[in-house]
């Protein structure tokens, strides 16, 4: 067993219960009516508009920013919501800086683009307060279609066929629908419920039945769900966990970052939710940054993020390593785990050697290394498939690349009458307006299948 290098110390209320409301309160605060038609006229409604096609669900940004403009926010909420049902969410999670707000051409006139995110999140919170239903179902169509998984590609998935008139069953094997936006996304991003909120709004229209708790490969198998219904939608996203490989990884005190996540956001009292004083998180995405960051805000002393590359490898994008290290988080690259240092009383360190790029362009270590101080460990180094047992077995194999399900631009997946979106896709880019794009077009393929069947 490795060795201790200190007590370890980790504790729950490490701050008081006003400090963490305030510290996970909401992170981008919306634009007043005022603000929101101030910011709106910087547009210039482009022709062929650049921030439109960064968009991953094509929304008519300058349309809904032109409504905005002449005050009408309810039907910039329309706008939005036609091309992506959960434009609420989206305005609050989406990477906009690499995204739509990335190509406005304001950046090039003056380096800062029209707010686009927080335009829609304006619109949207418009209309979620108002409580007006947008949707209508179309005449029942008599199909059914089996959706696995209630994230955003699930539910954009399930939400399209029921406007087009079929009806739907959602399985998840969790106790709540939402996916990542319930279970997932940084606390301060989505306040007050906000998942919840747009899932019922989705559910709203009518046509889709949830059923939680169910698992797909546990609870029913693929060869029941294409035998009883007219077409199948997989959205599981990524259940699995990635490891780090070395020895003292199970040590107590090394953790899954989703898993800690997610008990964060189901946390009613965050003071209660044990945090070490030293936390090391193992990672370069926006995962590695949302625990660490998180962390912080629940009151641990020394946060530091290790990636294996240098920062501009980083999946986190640059605002997002810049929000970390604004939070009081340290960055350090060119780093990797060697060992998780500790014994039977937990983790208390971890020692890493440092890397280089070699002449081949290969990652290798130098054989330098260097131990780092921890009462908790964070791995954030990615996710897999978990359900692969369920989607390889013989009758009902579904092919695979690179360990993710592998579908055409339709999201058909190599099996007749299976569909597939989201991070469980090979290719997707883990963000949940891919997601959403990606169970709205499968949806707009299985309608024209069930059509013509
Ligand atoms: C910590 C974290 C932070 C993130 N932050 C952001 C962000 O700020 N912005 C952003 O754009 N993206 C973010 N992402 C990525 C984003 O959350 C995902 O890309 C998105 O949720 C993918 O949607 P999905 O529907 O494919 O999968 P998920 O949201 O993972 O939903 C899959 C659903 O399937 C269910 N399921 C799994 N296996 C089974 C089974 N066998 N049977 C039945 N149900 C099953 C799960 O319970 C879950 O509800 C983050 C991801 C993580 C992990
Ligand atoms: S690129 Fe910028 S200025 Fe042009 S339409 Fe989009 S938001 Fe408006």
């Amino acid at each position: 067993m490795a060795e201790s290098t200190h007590p370890r110390d980790v504790s729950t209320g490490r701050l008081a219960p006003d400090q963490l409301a305030s510290n996970f309160a909401d992170a981008y605060p919306p634009l007043s009516d005022h603000a929101a038609v101030v910011e709106a006229s910087r547009c210039y409604f482009c022709y062929d508009a650049p921030c439109l096609n960064a968009c991953p669900t094509q929304i008519d940004i300058p349309l809904f920013i032109r409504q905005i403009a002449a005050g009408n926010n309810l039907g910039a909420a329309e706008t939005i919501l036609q091309q992506n049902v959960m434009g609420g969410m989206c305005a609050r999670v989406c990477p906009t800086e690499t995204l739509c707000e990335e190509a406005c051409v304001r950046v090039a006139s003056e380096g800062k683009p029209v707010k686009i995110g927080l335009l829609q999140r304006h619109a949207t919170d418009a209309l979620f307060e108002d409580g007006r239903q947008v949707f209508a179902r179309a005449a029942p169509t008599g199909k059914t279609v089996a959706v696995v998984g209630a994230g955003p590609a699930g539910l954009a998935c399930a939400h399209r066929l029921a406007v087009l008139g079929h009806d739907v069953t959602m399985f998840d094997a969790r106790p709540k629908g939402g996916g990542l936006n319930e279970y997932g996304i940084a606390a301060y991003k989505a306040v007050d419920d906000f998942a919840q909120r747009e899932l019922a709004y989705i559910l709203e229209i009518g046509g889709i039945q949830l059923e939680t708790g169910k698992a797909l490969g546990r609870d029913m198998q693929l060869a029941d769900l294409r035998r009883d219904y007219d077409a199948v939608f997989l959205g599981m996203g990524l259940a699995g966990v990635n490891a780090l490989g070395v020895e003292g990884e199970d040590l107590d005190g090394a953790l899954d970052a989703v898993d800690y996540i997610a008990d964060l956001r189901q946390a009613r009292d965050l003071s209660s939710l044990p945090v070490g004083r030293r936390v090391v998180v193992v990672g370069g995405g926006m995962t590695a940054v949302d625990i660490a960051v998180q962390s912080k805000l629940l009151g641990a002393e020394d946060v530091t993020i290790v990636y294996r590359r240098g920062p501009d490898r980083m999946n986190a994008s640059v605002v997002e390593q810049e929000h970390a290290q604004t939070a009081g988080v340290q960055i350090k690259h060119w780093l990797a785990p060697k060992r998780v240092l500790g014994g039977p009383e937990g983790v208390t360190g971890i020692e890493l050697e440092y890397t280089r790029t070699g002449s081949n362009g290969q990652l290798e270590g130098t054989g330098e290394t260097r131990t780092l101080a921890a009462d908790v460990v964070f791995k954030a180094i990615g996710q897999t498939l978990g359900a692969n047992g369920a989607l390889t077995a013989d009758e009902t194999a579904i092919a695979l690349e690179g360990g993710r399900i592998r579908v055409d631009a339709a999201r058909a997946t190599s099996l007749p009458g299976v569909w597939a979106g989201g991070d469980c896709i090979a290719g997707g880019e883990d963000l949940t307006v891919a997601a959403v794009e990606d169970g709205k077009q499968a949806a707009l393929s299985i309608h024209t299948h069930l059509l013509s069947a």
